[in-house]
């Protein structure tokens, strides 16, 4: 008889090398991009907040004006596994697709994100640096972690410890990437097949470690993407808090809607 651990590591190695079937890189590339939209902390701005962590700090009142509107735009939130069969096989998506997505672990995208994105019927994908998981107040338990899997968003990793992706040796795949994985997969019972970079950077020496790890896509900020591995390179964009509910629908279809390269939006990102 198989013991449950033994199954579902079948079943993970299983799904990865099912899903690790090549891309088609023009194909990708030839796709309109998915506007994607990416939160950190969801408060109110302190006092000690400098002005460059406000470009990561959305305050709550923004933060519901944002998604409100995006709601009456008729804006419909995807995940990644929708996102993906959409730019490898053509998949239609809803009308109006978005994506909304949550890095570092921040404990206030539950108390605050989660109710919101209730609020609409939108969900979140929520990538997760795995030692934040009940560092302190300020981050999401376990318990939470596994509550927004179970209810229907996408977990996915963002490394141990928020390392550096470009400054990785080869002794840091496992411990900053493949374990954090597996933990995930222990913790949620599902796949953990979506990588977001710290900091947004990358470099495409890192890229063919990402294929080979199991992982279906990853996700950076605002640079054009690799053109020999798009879906290893997804665009998204910060929702900054400075931003009025007019700037952001300009910002998601002017970033999304125009070739690229381009210049970023904003320069530096967590
Ligand atoms: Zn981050």
């Amino acid at each position: 008889m198989i013991k449950p651990l033994t199954a579902f590591t079948l079943f993970c190695f299983f799904f990865i090398a099912s899903s690790a079937q090549s891309v088609n890189n023009a194909a990708v590339l030839s796709r309109k991009q998915v506007p994607i939209l990416c939160y950190h902390q969801i408060r109110d701005w302190r006092k000690s907040d400098k002005k460059i962590d406000k470009d990561y700090i959305i305050p709550p009142a923004t933060f519901k004006a944002h998604l409100k509107m995006l709601a009456d735009s008729g804006y419909h939130t995807i995940l990644p596994d929708q996102l993906y069969d959409y730019l490898t096989k053509g998949t239609p998506l809803p009308d109006k697709p978005i994506m909304l997505t949550f890095d570092d672990t921040d404990g206030d995208q539950f108390t605050v994100g989660r109710p919101e994105l209730m609020k609409y019927g939108f969900k979140g994908v929520f990538f997760i640096t795995f030692n934040n998981i009940a560092k302190n107040k300020y981050y999401m338990d376990r318990k939470q972690v596994r509550q927004l899997s179970d209810e229907g968003n996408t977990i996915a990793n963002h490394t141990r410890d928020h390392t550096n992706f470009k400054k990785y040796t080869p002794a840091d795949w496992e411990p900053q990437i493949a374990i954090p994985t597996k933990k995930l997969e222990l913790l949620t019972g599902k796949p953990v097949t979506f990588f977001a970079f710290p900091f947004g950077a990358w470099n495409t020496a890192g890229l063919p470690q990402l294929h080979k790890l199991g992982f279906k896509a990853a996700f950076q900020l605002t640079d054009a993407r690799d053109k020999n591995d798009p879906i290893m390179t997804i665009r998204r964009v910060l929702d900054c808090g400075y931003w009025s509910t007019e700037t952001l629908d300009y910002n998601i279809k002017h970033d999304f809607g125009r070739p690229e390269p381009q210049k970023p939006l904003l320069a530096k990102a967590r």
